[in-house]
């Protein structure tokens, strides 16, 4: 068992798995295959898949839409004692977002290693590490949970996309 396993429990490793149902629908859809689930209390409050080229926005990575989605539903921005679930490692824009949030909690599975370059922003420092560092008293980060299940999600480090599947997440 990976350490990154013995961190979590049965219903994390239930959401996770839920998460990555999320990102195949969002790859059959036509969206792209990351997706996020947001739980509060035991409950989903929001998920979503990536909708980026659907809604010609930028912003709406599976974790946007999934805080989107708890907001309309919960009638407030602030998601206190919230885990969010993301099948990739997410990026600046949706870690700081949680921060906004209150989210207190960010589980996900692939980590940046494991996946193509194309899906991350940041190239010579990671950005998690650095939201992990300075929001330690505010976000706790678990990275790699069915990392292997996720990263087959998407285009290995050493994959060669065509230039029209090069899209950011
Ligand atoms: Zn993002």
């Amino acid at each position: 068992m990976s350490l990154a396993l013995d961190m979590v429990n049965a219903d994390d490793i239930g959401f996770m798995r839920r998460a990555i149902w999320l990102a195949r629908q969002g790859e059959n859809s036509g969206g792209g295959p990351i997706g996020c689930v947001i739980v509060l209390d035991g409950a989903v409050i929001g998920e979503g898949y990536n909708r980026v080229d659907q809604q010609h926005d930028p912003t709406a990575h599976a974790e946007i839409v999934a805080m989107r989605r708890a907001g309309e539903r919960l009638k407030r921005s602030r998601f206190g004692g919230a885990t969010l679930y993301s099948t990739l490692q997410p990026c600046g824009m949706c870690s700081m977002a949680s921060i906004w949030a209150g989210i207190g909690h960010i589980i996900y599975g692939a980590e940046r290693e494991q996946v193509h370059q194309m899906y991350f922003e940041d190239r010579h420092l990671q950005t998690i590490d650095f939201i992990r560092d300075a929001f330690k008293k505010d976000v706790t980060v678990i990275g790699g949970v069915l990392g292997e299940e996720c990263a087959g999600l998407y285009f290995g480090p050493d994959d060669a996309p065509a230039v029209d599947q090069q899209a950011n997440r």
